[in-house]
Protein backbone atom coordinates (compact mmCIF):
# COMPACT_ATOMS: atom_id res chain seq x y z
CA UNK A 1 0.00 0.00 0.00
CA UNK A 2 1.44 3.29 -0.38
CA UNK A 3 2.60 5.78 1.64
CA UNK A 4 -0.13 8.39 2.65
CA UNK A 5 -0.58 10.81 5.74
CA UNK A 6 -3.46 11.12 7.83
CA UNK A 7 -4.16 14.33 9.64
CA UNK A 8 -7.20 13.77 11.80
CA UNK A 9 -10.02 16.03 10.74
CA UNK A 10 -12.11 18.19 12.48
CA UNK A 11 -14.47 16.55 14.78
CA UNK A 12 -18.37 16.46 13.65
CA UNK A 13 -20.88 15.36 16.10
CA UNK A 14 -23.78 13.56 13.87
CA UNK A 15 -27.04 12.60 14.81
CA UNK A 16 -29.42 13.72 17.07
CA UNK A 17 -32.74 13.71 18.29
CA UNK A 18 -33.63 16.96 18.26
CA UNK A 19 -33.43 19.39 15.35
CA UNK A 20 -30.62 21.80 16.28
CA UNK A 21 -28.08 19.15 15.92
CA UNK A 22 -29.21 17.47 12.90
CA UNK A 23 -27.20 18.59 10.86
CA UNK A 24 -23.82 17.55 12.31
CA UNK A 25 -23.00 20.78 13.89
CA UNK A 26 -19.17 20.95 15.01
CA UNK A 27 -18.40 20.62 18.87
CA UNK A 28 -15.90 22.33 20.97
CA UNK A 29 -13.19 19.85 21.37
CA UNK A 30 -12.44 20.90 25.01
CA UNK A 31 -15.92 21.63 26.52
CA UNK A 32 -18.31 19.76 23.48
CA UNK A 33 -20.57 22.95 23.35
CA UNK A 34 -22.37 22.25 20.14
CA UNK A 35 -21.77 25.23 17.31
CA UNK A 36 -24.87 27.48 17.39
CA UNK A 37 -25.99 30.77 16.51
CA UNK A 38 -25.64 31.68 20.09
CA UNK A 39 -21.98 30.19 20.15
CA UNK A 40 -20.40 33.04 18.16
CA UNK A 41 -18.47 31.69 15.63
CA UNK A 42 -15.60 28.63 16.62
CA UNK A 43 -12.24 29.14 16.12
CA UNK A 44 -9.82 26.40 14.60
CA UNK A 45 -6.54 25.91 15.89
CA UNK A 46 -4.15 27.52 14.01
CA UNK A 47 -1.57 24.80 14.07
CA UNK A 48 -3.38 22.00 12.63
CA UNK A 49 -5.97 23.91 11.22
CA UNK A 50 -8.43 21.14 11.58
CA UNK A 51 -9.73 20.71 15.52
CA UNK A 52 -11.80 23.74 16.98
CA UNK A 53 -13.07 25.43 20.01
CA UNK A 54 -15.78 27.60 21.40
CA UNK A 55 -13.53 29.94 23.24
CA UNK A 56 -9.87 30.80 23.57
CA UNK A 57 -9.95 29.38 27.26
CA UNK A 58 -11.18 25.97 26.09
CA UNK A 59 -8.29 25.98 23.80
CA UNK A 60 -5.70 26.96 26.01
CA UNK A 61 -6.81 24.34 28.54
CA UNK A 62 -7.25 21.58 25.38
CA UNK A 63 -3.53 22.43 24.61
CA UNK A 64 -1.33 19.99 26.63
CA UNK A 65 -3.45 16.85 24.93
CA UNK A 66 -4.05 18.70 21.68
CA UNK A 67 -0.37 19.42 21.08
CA UNK A 68 1.31 15.98 19.95
CA UNK A 69 -1.57 15.51 17.25
CA UNK A 70 -1.33 19.23 16.62
CA UNK A 71 2.51 19.10 15.58
CA UNK A 72 2.55 15.90 13.87
CA UNK A 73 -0.94 17.21 11.60
CA UNK A 74 0.61 20.69 10.63
CA UNK A 75 4.44 19.05 9.96
CA UNK A 76 2.69 16.47 7.46
CA UNK A 77 1.34 18.74 5.64
CA UNK A 78 4.29 21.03 5.35
CA UNK A 79 6.92 18.32 5.16
CA UNK A 80 5.51 17.35 1.92
CA UNK A 81 5.39 20.94 0.30
CA UNK A 82 7.52 20.54 -2.84
CA UNK A 83 7.27 23.50 -4.51
CA UNK A 84 5.66 22.11 -7.88
CA UNK A 85 4.26 18.83 -6.13
CA UNK A 86 0.80 20.83 -5.60
CA UNK A 87 0.68 18.51 -2.32
CA UNK A 88 -0.05 21.11 0.29
CA UNK A 89 -2.81 22.54 -1.72
CA UNK A 90 -4.14 19.13 -2.23
CA UNK A 91 -4.90 18.81 1.59
CA UNK A 92 -5.96 22.03 2.18
CA UNK A 93 -8.40 21.52 -0.58
CA UNK A 94 -8.98 17.64 0.40
CA UNK A 95 -10.06 19.81 4.46
CA UNK A 96 -12.30 21.96 2.51
CA UNK A 97 -14.26 19.73 0.72
CA UNK A 98 -14.46 17.60 4.08
CA UNK A 99 -15.56 20.60 5.75
CA UNK A 100 -18.34 21.40 3.24
CA UNK A 101 -19.75 18.12 2.88
CA UNK A 102 -19.52 16.57 6.70
CA UNK A 103 -22.83 16.27 7.34
CA UNK A 104 -23.20 14.53 4.35
CA UNK A 105 -20.27 12.33 4.63
CA UNK A 106 -20.81 11.89 8.40
CA UNK A 107 -24.29 10.02 7.06
CA UNK A 108 -23.01 8.22 4.81
CA UNK A 109 -20.30 6.47 7.07
CA UNK A 110 -23.54 5.88 9.10
CA UNK A 111 -25.44 3.98 6.67
CA UNK A 112 -21.96 2.63 5.27
CA UNK A 113 -21.01 0.91 8.91
CA UNK A 114 -24.79 -0.03 9.54
CA UNK A 115 -25.11 1.50 13.01
CA UNK A 116 -28.57 1.65 13.28
CA UNK A 117 -28.28 -2.04 13.29
CA UNK A 118 -25.39 -2.97 14.01
CA UNK A 119 -23.86 -0.31 16.57
CA UNK A 120 -20.85 -2.60 17.08
CA UNK A 121 -19.48 -1.71 13.94
CA UNK A 122 -18.45 1.35 15.17
CA UNK A 123 -15.18 -0.14 16.95
CA UNK A 124 -14.61 -2.87 13.89
CA UNK A 125 -14.61 -0.89 10.72
CA UNK A 126 -14.52 2.82 9.06
CA UNK A 127 -15.50 4.38 5.90
CA UNK A 128 -13.23 4.85 3.20
CA UNK A 129 -14.24 7.65 0.52
CA UNK A 130 -11.87 7.42 -2.48
CA UNK A 131 -11.67 11.01 -4.15
CA UNK A 132 -10.52 12.23 -8.00
CA UNK A 133 -9.80 15.59 -8.69
CA UNK A 134 -12.21 17.13 -10.73
CA UNK A 135 -11.96 20.65 -12.55
CA UNK A 136 -14.31 22.53 -10.80
CA UNK A 137 -12.69 25.46 -9.18
CA UNK A 138 -15.11 26.01 -5.64
CA UNK A 139 -13.85 23.88 -3.11
CA UNK A 140 -16.86 21.86 -2.61
CA UNK A 141 -16.49 20.65 -6.37
CA UNK A 142 -12.83 20.31 -6.42
CA UNK A 143 -13.09 16.14 -5.79
CA UNK A 144 -15.25 13.20 -7.24
CA UNK A 145 -15.86 10.07 -5.64
CA UNK A 146 -14.27 7.76 -7.44
CA UNK A 147 -15.02 4.62 -4.86
CA UNK A 148 -16.12 3.73 -1.50
CA UNK A 149 -15.05 0.93 0.46
CA UNK A 150 -15.71 -0.24 4.45
CA UNK A 151 -12.57 -1.04 5.84
CA UNK A 152 -11.19 -2.29 8.87
CA UNK A 153 -10.22 0.23 11.26
CA UNK A 154 -6.74 -1.03 11.20
CA UNK A 155 -6.61 0.59 8.12
CA UNK A 156 -5.70 3.57 10.36
CA UNK A 157 -1.82 3.29 11.22
CA UNK A 158 -0.65 6.02 12.50
CA UNK A 159 -0.26 5.96 15.99
CA UNK A 160 -1.02 9.43 16.74
CA UNK A 161 -4.47 9.65 14.95
CA UNK A 162 -5.41 6.81 16.74
CA UNK A 163 -4.90 8.00 19.68
CA UNK A 164 -6.85 10.99 18.90
CA UNK A 165 -9.78 8.68 17.88
CA UNK A 166 -9.87 6.51 21.06
CA UNK A 167 -9.69 10.16 22.96
CA UNK A 168 -12.89 11.16 21.27
CA UNK A 169 -14.74 7.69 21.39
CA UNK A 170 -14.10 7.63 25.15
CA UNK A 171 -15.60 11.30 25.84
CA UNK A 172 -18.40 10.09 23.28
CA UNK A 173 -19.11 7.20 25.38
CA UNK A 174 -18.78 8.90 28.27
CA UNK A 175 -21.90 11.17 27.17
CA UNK A 176 -23.63 7.84 26.52
CA UNK A 177 -22.58 7.50 22.64
CA UNK A 178 -21.58 4.34 20.93
CA UNK A 179 -18.74 5.65 20.01
CA UNK A 180 -16.86 7.18 16.96
CA UNK A 181 -17.33 6.57 13.46
CA UNK A 182 -14.24 7.12 11.22
CA UNK A 183 -14.60 7.96 8.06
CA UNK A 184 -11.02 8.26 5.67
CA UNK A 185 -11.20 10.59 3.14
CA UNK A 186 -8.52 10.26 0.32
CA UNK A 187 -6.86 11.02 -2.85
CA UNK A 188 -4.34 9.67 -4.04
CA UNK A 189 -1.41 9.31 -1.74
CA UNK A 190 -3.43 12.62 0.15
CA UNK A 191 -5.65 11.47 2.68
CA UNK A 192 -7.31 12.46 5.59
CA UNK A 193 -9.51 11.14 8.38
CA UNK A 194 -12.88 12.70 10.09
CA UNK A 195 -14.14 11.41 13.00
CA UNK A 196 -17.67 11.55 14.00
CA UNK A 197 -19.37 11.22 17.20
CA UNK A 198 -22.12 8.76 17.97
CA UNK A 199 -25.39 9.04 19.63
CA UNK A 200 -27.00 5.88 20.48
CA UNK A 201 -29.13 4.05 18.44
CA UNK A 202 -32.38 4.76 20.69
CA UNK A 203 -31.91 8.70 20.34
CA UNK A 204 -30.87 7.79 16.46
CA UNK A 205 -34.19 9.01 13.72
CA UNK A 206 -32.32 8.38 10.70
CA UNK A 207 -34.05 5.89 8.68
CA UNK A 208 -31.60 3.36 7.29
CA UNK A 209 -30.71 3.94 3.50
CA UNK A 210 -29.40 1.21 1.20
CA UNK A 211 -28.50 3.66 -1.28
CA UNK A 212 -26.21 5.95 0.67
CA UNK A 213 -23.24 5.44 -2.19
CA UNK A 214 -26.07 7.10 -4.89
CA UNK A 215 -26.74 9.86 -2.57
CA UNK A 216 -23.00 10.60 -1.77
CA UNK A 217 -22.39 10.65 -5.66
CA UNK A 218 -25.48 12.81 -6.24
CA UNK A 219 -24.75 15.55 -3.93
CA UNK A 220 -21.01 16.08 -4.56
CA UNK A 221 -21.63 15.58 -8.07
CA UNK A 222 -23.86 18.27 -8.03
CA UNK A 223 -22.03 20.16 -6.27
CA UNK A 224 -24.73 20.77 -2.94
CA UNK A 225 -24.12 20.89 0.52
CA UNK A 226 -27.37 21.49 1.93
CA UNK A 227 -27.57 17.59 2.53
CA UNK A 228 -29.99 16.88 5.34
CA UNK A 229 -30.55 13.16 6.96
CA UNK A 230 -34.13 12.31 6.19
CA UNK A 231 -35.66 10.81 9.65
CA UNK A 232 -38.86 9.01 10.13
CA UNK A 233 -40.17 11.60 12.18
CA UNK A 234 -40.46 14.34 10.29
CA UNK A 235 -42.79 12.87 7.28
CA UNK A 236 -42.36 14.63 3.86
CA UNK A 237 -38.69 15.52 4.66
CA UNK A 238 -36.95 14.46 0.94
CA UNK A 239 -33.61 14.32 -1.05
CA UNK A 240 -34.97 16.14 -3.91
CA UNK A 241 -33.23 15.32 -6.98
ZN1 LIG B 1 -15.49 24.88 24.59
ZN1 LIG C 1 -4.14 22.02 16.42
Amino acid sequence: MAYYSQPAAANYHTPPTHSVRQRGYRICDQCGAAESPSVSKFRLCGGCMTTQYCSPDCQKVHWPSHKAICQHTASQVSAAKHPSSGYDNLAKSLRKFTSAHAPLLGWAGFQALQLKRIPANVRQNALLVELTPSDHHESHRRFSVAATHVVPRTYICDPLVIADIQRREQRCRADGGIGTAVIIIQCGDVSQVMPVEVDPPSKIAWDSRDDWALVLHHFVESGRTDFQPISTTSRGVYYGY
